[in-house]
C-alpha cells in the first residue's frame, strides 16, 4: 500500500446541507490533505455500533492545507448514518486511496462531464487545472434542479453548461445529449488540445465512451462500484477490462487500486 495512505480518526468540522438529502462535509486532516490528488477517494467507517462493517468510499471534492471535503447523497443505511453526524464528531477514515486523474501538460483545455453526484471529484480537479492556466468547460447534469450541486467556484472558474432531465434548469435532457450538441456546434472542443473527464452513472460513462470513439477525443472516467476493503485485497470491486481483441481471455481491473480513474480505452463500460 502507498505509504502516504493513512488511517486516522478525523474530526468533522463543518456540515452543509446543499440540496435535498445532499451534504458537504469538511474534515480536519493535514495528513490526508497533504498527499491528496484529484480523483482519489477516502474510505469512511460509518458504523454507529450497529452491523455496518464495510467502509463507504467518497471522492475528495475539495482540499485545503489542513482539511478536505466530501459531497454525498443519502442513498442507503451508511449515508443515512452519516447524515446524522454533527460538527465535533470524529470518523475513522482511510485515505487518500486509488489512482486519480492524469493532468499532463499535453492538453490546453478540459471538458468535464458530471452526472448527479458525479460532480464530486471535479472542484478539486478544476482547481488543479486552473492553477496550470487551463480552460475548463463543465457539463453538469442531474434529474432536476434540486440535485444540481453548484458551488461558487464552479460558476466562477469554468464555462458551465447545465442539463436537467425534467427541464427545471438548463437544457432539457441527458447531459450527454448536451455534450453531443456542443461537440457538433462548437468544433473547438475537438482535436488533441482537449481532454475530457467523466464521472457519473455507468450509463452516462458508457455513452461518453461512445462519443469519445465517434468524435475521437481522449477521455478519463471515474468509475463507481461497491467497494470492500478499498486496498486491492478483497477483489470485490473488479470491473471488466476492455478486450484487446475477440480472442483474448477476459481481464479485470480493480476500481479501488487500478482506478477509480481509467482511460475509457482501458475498461468495458
Ligand atoms: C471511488 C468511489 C467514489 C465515490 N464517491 C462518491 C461521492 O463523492 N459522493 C457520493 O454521494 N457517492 C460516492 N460514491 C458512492 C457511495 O460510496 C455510495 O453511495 C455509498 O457507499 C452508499 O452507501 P449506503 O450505505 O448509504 O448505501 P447502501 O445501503 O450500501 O446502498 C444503497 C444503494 O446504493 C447502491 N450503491 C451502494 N454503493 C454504491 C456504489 N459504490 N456505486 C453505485 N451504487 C452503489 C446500492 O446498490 C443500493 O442500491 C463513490 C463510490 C466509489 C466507488
Amino acid at each position: 500500500m502507498d505509504p502516504r495512505v493513512v488511517q486516522e480518526k478525523v474530526e468533522l468540522v463543518r456540515v452543509s446541507g446543499v440540496g435535498r438529502g445532499i451534504y458537504l462535509f469538511r474534515f480536519r486532516s493535514t495528513l490526508i490533505a497533504r498527499s491528496a490528488w484529484p480523483g482519489q477517494f477516502v474510505h469512511l467507517r460509518v458504523d454507529d455500533g450497529s452491523s455496518l462493517t464495510l467502509r463507504r468510499p467518497f471522492s475528495l471534492c475539495q482540499v485545503g492545507r489542513s482539511w478536505f471535503e466530501i459531497l454525498f447523497k443519502v442513498v442507503g443505511r451508511g449515508t443515512e448514518i452519516m447524515a446524522r453526524k454533527k460538527p465535533g464528531d470524529s470518523l475513522d477514515i482511510l485515505g487518500p486511496l486509488g489512482r486519480g486523474f492524469s493532468v499532463g501538460e499535453s492538453f490546453s483545455g478540459a471538458a468535464m462531464v458530471a452526472g448527479g453526484m458525479g460532480v464530486a471529484p471535479f472542484p478539486f480537479l478544476i482547481r488543479a487545472l486552473r492553477r496550470q492556466g487551463k480552460r475548463v468547460f463543465l457539463f453538469l447534469g442531474a434529474k432536476n434542479q434540486d440535485e444540481l450541486y453548484l458551488p461558487d467556484q464552479l460558476t466562477k472558474d469554468v464555462t458551465l453548461s447545465l442539463a436537467t432531465e425534467d427541464g427545471s434548469r438548463g437544457f432539457k435532457g441527458l447531459i450527454t445529449q448536451l455534450v453531443e450538441k456542443k461537440l457538433r456546434d462548437q468544433k473547438e472542443l475537438l482535436g488533441g488540445k482537449w481532454q475530457f473527464f467523466g464521472c457519473g452513472p455507468r450509463a452516462m460513462l458508457a455513452r461518453l465512451k461512445e462519443l469519445a470513439l465517434t468524435y475521437k477525443f481522449s477521455c478519463q472516467v471515474s468509475v463507481e462500484t461497491q467497494l470492500g476493503c478499498g486496498m486491492g485485497v478483497c477483489q470485490g470491486c473488479a470491473v471488466p477490462a476492455a478486450p484487446r481483441d475477440e480472442t483474448s481471455s477476459p481481464k479485470y481491473h480493480l476500481v479501488c487500486q487500478d482506478g477509480p480513474v481509467f482511460d475509457v480505452s482501458e475498461i468495458d463500460l
